[in-house]
């Protein structure tokens, strides 16, 4: 069996944001001096709706061009490279969960897993045992179902196992928990939490819901970076 590859004795931080500067327009602008979370270090990213939050994470993600800084995720600048280069980099580095989970319809729950390491590249066989390996990990009993028949909850633990597969050094959620009621959102909280120990990836989390504060070590308000905008 493959070892999962863990990033508990990396050095590096899990994500450095150095002089970022970002704006839609003249509606709204966000500036980040420096923000830094060690690796393996989990922090939510709280602010209402519209303050800001997705914008950071797809900022973090490469997905959007900031006007100025730097983004290092795991000791690489994922805004000093470009096209595939990045796409490369950001699959290495960073699993992404989403609100609505994103799963791709029509596959199985192990397709879905395997999805990520098929874009790096990783052989057959690792593939299949590594998602199995993250599927059980994570309660999921099975792993040949259509994602479509699968619980809400479980669907979710699937979305965190393909986030967690390829070892990031980083795990970015946006608002994981808003679609679900209150119970299930500290489940799905915790579920979230501990693939990401597993995995010794960083987690930044956003959510819009004030009641997840006291949950988190650090919280970090979105509304301290917005410089132009409704919460300026
Ligand atoms: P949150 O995730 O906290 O709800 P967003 O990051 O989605 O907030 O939005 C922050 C601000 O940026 C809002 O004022 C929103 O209207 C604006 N915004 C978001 N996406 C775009 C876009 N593609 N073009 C222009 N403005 C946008
Ligand atoms: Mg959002």
């Amino acid at each position: 069996m493959l070892p999962t590859p863990t990033r508990e004795s990396r050095a590096v931080d899990g994500l450095f944001i150095d002089g970022l500067r970002f704006s839609y327009g003249r509606e709204f602008s966000l500036h980040v001096g420096s923000l830094r979370l060690a690796a393996g270090e989990q922090v939510l990213l709280a602010g209402p709706s519209g303050s800001g939050k997705s914008t950071l994470l797809h900022l973090v993600a490469g997905l959007d061009e900031p006007e100025a800084g730097s983004i290092t995720i795991g000791g690489r600048d994922i805004i000093a490279v470009h096209g595939a280069r990045r796409d490369r980099l950001r699959g290495q580095q960073i699993g992404m969960i989403f609100q609505t989970f994103n799963l791709l319809h029509g596959f199985t729950a192990v397709e879905n897993v395997m999805m990520p390491l098929m874009m790096l590249g990783v052989a057959q066989d690792a593939m299949r045992q590594r998602a199995h390996d993250a599927l059980r990990r994570l309660g999921i009993e099975r792993p040949h179902a259509d994602v479509d028949t699968l619980s809400v909850g479980q669907q979710q633990r699937v979305a965190v196992a393909r986030a967690t597969v390829t070892g990031p050094a980083l795990v970015l959620a946006d608002e994981p928990t808003a679609s679900l009621d209150p119970e299930a959102s500290a489940a799905a909280i915790a579920v979230i939490r501990e693939a990401c120990v597993t995995a010794g990836a960083s987690l930044l989390v956003t959510s819009h819901d004030p009641t997840l504060r006291g949950e988190f070590e650090r919280v970090i308000d979105v509304r301290e970076f917005v410089t132009v905008g409704v919460h300026a």
